[in-house]
Order: C-alpha cells, then structure tokens, then sequence
C-alpha cells in the first residue's frame, strides 16, 4: 500500500458525498479517526530483544463498538492501518451491522517467528491495547497472517489482563465477545472461517442474477490462497465455476482445465506453499491477466495498478481483499467495461459472521452452521441488490455506489 493511502481514501468518500444527501459535518468526522493508539511489542529472540511496532485504530463508532482485524505483515503502518479502519466503517455499515470501524496490526514477519514467538508477541500486544478493546468497545478479528489461534490467545490474555488490573474481581462482561474468529471451543461461531470466501460468492451469485447469468461454467483466477483464496476458491467451484488459475506469495499455477481446489487446499496446509502442486507455473501476479471470466483478487492492497489493469481480460473483478485496486487501475477497469465488485461488498461476509459471533457471545446462544450461512446469504444479498440499484439509479461505479449506501446507513445512525 502507498504511503498516501488514507488521502485516497477520503478522496473516495468524497466522491461518494457527491451523490448522497448527507450532514457535511458527518462527511468532516469520517475524514478523522477517533483515536489512534501506537505501542511497542518487545520480545524476546534467541537471547536477545527485539522490539515491534504495534498500531490499534479507531475510526468512528456512530453505528456502534469499533470493529476490524489485526494483521501481522513487514509492511504494517500507521498509514495502512488507518485506511483500513476506515473501510471498515463504510463495509459495517453497508453491511448493515452495529459495529464502526477499526482496525490493528503489528509490523513484523511471522514467518520469521516460531509458534511460540508469535504466541509471546501477541499476548504483549494484547496487554498493551486491553484498556482499548472490549466486547462494548472495540472488536477485533483476524485479518492478514493472523487466524483463530491467535484470537484465542488475544481473548484469553485479554481475559488475564482484565482480572490482573481488576485485583481479581470477577469479571461481568461477556469476555469471549471481545474478539471474534476464536475457535469453536473458546465460543466461536460455525461458518466463521468461511464467511468471507463464502460471502463473496453470494454476492457476486446476486450480481449475475440481476443480469439473467449465473456462475455455472464461469473460470476464474484467485491471487491469493490463504484464509479468504482458499474460500472463495472452494465455493465458486461448488456453484459451478472453474478455477482455472491461484497464486500465493510463493507461487502461482495456470491449469485451464480446472484446478481441484480440495486438493489444493490440502497441498497447501501440508506444505505451507502453491509451490509444486502441479499445473503449468506462472507468476503470481500473472493470474489476474489470465484469459478468465472473474478474477479475484484475495492477497494484498494495491494488486491491480495501473498497468496491470490494462491487461485484465475479465469480465468481472471480486475484490476479496481490502483496497486491492488503485485508484488509477480502477478508473482503467471501468474504462474497460469490467465491473468491479468492490471490497467494502465482496468481502463483508467475514465482518458479518463475525457480529453473528458476537452476538451469539452477548446473548449466550450457538448457532448451527447452516443458521449462519442463511443469514449470511440474507445479509450479501440485500447489500448486494441495494449497490446494485443505487448503481443504475445514478449511474455510478458500484464502488461509489457501495460507498453512497454505507453514507447513507451511517446519516439514519447519525441524526438519532
Ligand atoms: P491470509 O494471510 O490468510 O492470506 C493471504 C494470502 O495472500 C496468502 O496465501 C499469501 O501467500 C498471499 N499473498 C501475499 N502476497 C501475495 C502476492 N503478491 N501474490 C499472490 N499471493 C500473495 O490473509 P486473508 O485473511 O486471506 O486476507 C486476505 C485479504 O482479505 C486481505 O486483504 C484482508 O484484509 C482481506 N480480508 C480478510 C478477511 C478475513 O476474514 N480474513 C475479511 C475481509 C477482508
């Protein structure tokens, strides 16, 4: 992501104001986060210690407690972390959800680190941030290089760290609401793992279906194979896609014929990697300018630049990832005629089983797996058809449109 990432990002929400009757004051408290929090995360590594960065944002709570990832990755800044709180606003609140935006990260390799290394960096972070987060306050998720084990540790620290500070009085909130993503025995929800993949797919299912087409047949190309990829991935190929090309960091496979996405979710558990599991090899980067039907973008921002984009021969972009399209390459995409189902939409299926999570946690109830994935499907379609509508009434982008009904969702919270 680009150092001037967050100034992209209020020029998209301003965008958006053009088309929408909305409080300018609302528009000025967008363009600021309620609170940036900044910590050091020392560890200790072969002897020595090393200190990390570690960031938490807040970027506005109109709709209800800050809610976003945490990621671990060398390239975490405060700048990043600040734009991606941001969408988390605008996607919780087209999502219709009663969360804000936040978002966390530390700057660190974890595949640098051991099992323990991690465990120890993100139990200190964790200490850091508790008087920060809480399941009324601010919920966090995993994100990037970050999964339900590590939530588990952040809850039970966090759990820990509450009692320590509180002398050992009980404690009365619903602890396990304070992140979401755990695991299943640390009450997490069913669904949760594939909700983002999955909500992707019913999204861009409603889309077609506005068209009169349907996934059946459809190929497709997946940069990115971790948690969201590997998802997406599986699902398109059960509503009748072929997956004709992924990549991961390592290693990118072209097989026109179609991949075995089980399989490849296999190889890649065991190995860590794409790499060797067969199929004709490609960069990376090169699956998103495959002769495909939809390319999906499901690794890192900034995927889609202005040069590559002139060589996408889609029909359909599924943004997956959180900003994976510059803004040049946008403005080429749309040029191009391929339509861009934009982050804030695609991949809010994750933040919408996680306020499933949530309020499972709050309300002491467990949800069975096909409840979750029902109101999830009620949930994308809904946003889904209401971007769509805005869209041909104004004759925007579906991203501006997604950006014009989140404002609008926010202006209702707004003026109560
Ligand atoms: P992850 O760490 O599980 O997976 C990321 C994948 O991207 C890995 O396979 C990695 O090898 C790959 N990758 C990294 N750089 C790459 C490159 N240059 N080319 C090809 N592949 C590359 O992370 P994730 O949770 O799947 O998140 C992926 C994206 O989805 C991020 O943008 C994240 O913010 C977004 N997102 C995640 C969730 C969620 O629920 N996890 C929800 C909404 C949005």
């Amino acid at each position: 992501m680009k150092r001037n990432s967050w100034d992209s990002a209020c020029l998209q929400l301003r965008e958006a104001a053009h088309y929408v009757s909305v409080p300018s004051s609302l528009i000025e408290i967008l363009e600021h986060h309620d609170r940036t929090v900044e910590v050091s995360v020392p560890f200790e590594t072969g002897g020595q210690v090393r200190i990390l960065r570690g960031y938490r944002v807040q970027h506005n709570n109109i709709r209800g407690p800050y809610k976003g990832g945490i990621r671990y990755h060398p390239r975490v800044d405060m700048d990043e972390v600040r734009t991606l709180a941001f969408w988390m606003t605008m996607k919780c609140a087209l999502i219709d959800v009663p969360f804000g935006g936040g978002k966390g990260g530390i700057e660190v390799d974890p595949k640098q680190l051991s099992k323990k290394e991690i465990e120890q960096i993100t139990r200190e972070f964790t200490r850091k941030i508790t008087p920060f987060i809480g399941p009324s306050s601010d919920v966090p998720a995993p994100d990037v290089n970050t999964n339900a084990e590590i939530m588990g540790f952040i809850v039970d620290e966090y759990r820990k760290e509450r009692l320590r500070r509180g002398g050992g009085m009980e404690l009365k909130e619903h602890i396990a609401a304070t992140v979401t993503g755990k695991p299943i025995s640390k009450g997490g929800s069913e669904g949760r793992m594939e909700a983002t993949g999955l909500g992707g797919v019913y999204a861009l299912e409603a889309l077609l279906s506005k068209e009169g087409k349907s996934l059946d047949g459809c190929t497709v190309a997946v940069q990115g194979f971790g948690n969201v990829g590997q998802w997406v991935a599986r699902f398109l190929e059960e509503a009748g896609a072929s997956v004709v090309a992924l990549s991961d960091s390592s290693a990118g496979i072209h097989e026109p014929t179609g991949i075995d996405i089980q399989s490849a979710m296999r190889w890649k558990k065991r190995n860590g990697t794409l790499s060797g599991f067969g199929g004709r090899a490609v960069a990376p980067a090169d699956v998103l300018t495959l002769p495909v039907d939809i390319v999906v973008p499901a690794a890192l921002e900034g995927a889609l630049t202005k040069q590559n984009a002139r060589m996408v021969r889609a029909r359909y972009v599924l943004e997956m990832a959180n900003g994976p399209t510059t803004k040049e390459a946008d403005a080429v995409l749309r040029k191009k005629g391929i339509l861009v189902v934009p982050d804030i939409l695609a991949n809010a299926g994750g933040v919408f089983v996680s306020y499933c999570e949530w309020y499972q946690n709050m309300h002491d109830e467990v949800w069975k797996k096909e409840k979750v994935f029902t109101e999830l499907k009620s949930a994308m379609e809904k946003a889904t058809f209401e971007v769509y509508g805005m869209s041909h009434k104004k004759h925007i982008s579906f991203r501006v449109a997604a950006y014009v009904v989140s404002l609008r969702h926010l202006a209702e919270k707004y003026k109560e």
